[in-house]
């Protein structure tokens, strides 16, 4: 029989759960066995060197949204400046131990992820669904065309030898989840169309937009072909993850979370656990 362990509840949002590691054996107890399907969020990327918008550590920075990107040129020169610099911060990054451990966990029958960073992939995860796009493709808004961002990099670092030139200059940059960087001045970037002079966007999904259905459709089917759902690094602040639990719990299946922090979510948790996401995967590989 389990051995109950009385809820946490932190007095500051940064305080540890002393009794995490027996909430990861309860947890362990719970997913032994069963077919497991995870879902992801920044938490389990921080570790990589890719920062968290929401995290209890992260300064307050506020994401992009598509309103401000349609909105005008100025503001996509602005923030294409700024992924012309970031993104290959990103292409080079490389998956921590969190990732490492969910790719060799057994049981794990695909991973669903709020990250566009493709490190479950780097990892080795079969079945990864990018819930939110990936930074790695472009997409036209008008013709739907896509290009790689690696081949829109050769056409972009030409045009813009001088400006790569000027921030290099000032040493290390501040990178977002999305593969923006912070930088003031970008007057100087030249920005291209797609060959239709439709508007090109990173083949992300930005807030206030919506996941394209098809691949909702693909996340709730992992669901309910799975036997239980981890949650690991993610708030669950965004509906586009939250509803993947409720649709779990519903369904009656154990749900585990493991975050640093409270989540929306917890209530439906069958076990929380408030911790580090690298500890508690390689604990549960452990177990497992
Ligand atoms: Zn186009």
């Amino acid at each position: 029989m389990r051995t109950v362990i009385p809820a946490w509840e932190p007095a500051h949002a940064t305080e540890p759960d002393p009794d995490a590691d027996e909430r990861l054996s309860a947890a362990g107890e719970l997913l032994a066995g069963r077919s497991i399907v995870a879902l992801t969020g920044a938490g389990v990327s921080t570790a990589s060197g890719i920062p968290d918008y929401r995290g209890p550590d992260s300064p307050r920075r506020t994401p992009m949204t598509l309103q401000q990107f349609l909105g005008s040129p100025e503001f996509r020169r602005h923030y294409w400046a700024r992924n012309h610099l970031g993104w290959r911060h990103m292409d080079s990054a490389l998956p921590n131990d969190a990732h490492r451990a969910l790719a060799r966990m057994p049981g794990v029958t695909g991973v669903i992820t709020q990250n566009v960073d493709l490190l479950h992939l780097k990892a080795g995860s079969a079945n990864v669904l990018d819930l939110h796009g990936n930074y790695a493709r472009v997409r036209c808004l008008s013709c739907g065309a896509t290009m790689s961002r690696h081949r829109l990099h050769t056409i972009l670092e030409p045009l813009n030898a001088g400006f790569t030139a000027r921030i290099a200059g000032r040493g290390a940059l501040e990178v977002a989840p999305d593969a923006d960087v912070v930088i003031a001045d970008t007057t100087d970037f030249t920005m291209v169309d797609c060959d239709c002079g439709g508007v090109l966007k990173p083949d992300i999904v930005y807030f206030g937009e919506s996941v394209p259905k098809p691949v909702v459709a693909r996340a709730f089917s992992m669901v309910e072909q799975a036997e239980a759902l981890l949650t690991l690094g993610t708030s669950l602040t965004v509906m586009s993850g939250l509803r993947f639990v409720r649709h779990a719990a519903k369904a009656g299946k154990p749900v585990v979370i493991v975050n640093r922090g409270a989540t929306r979510g917890d209530q439906l948790a069958t076990v929380k656990v408030d911790c580090d996401v690298a500890h508690a995967t390689t604990r549960l590989l452990e177990l497992l």
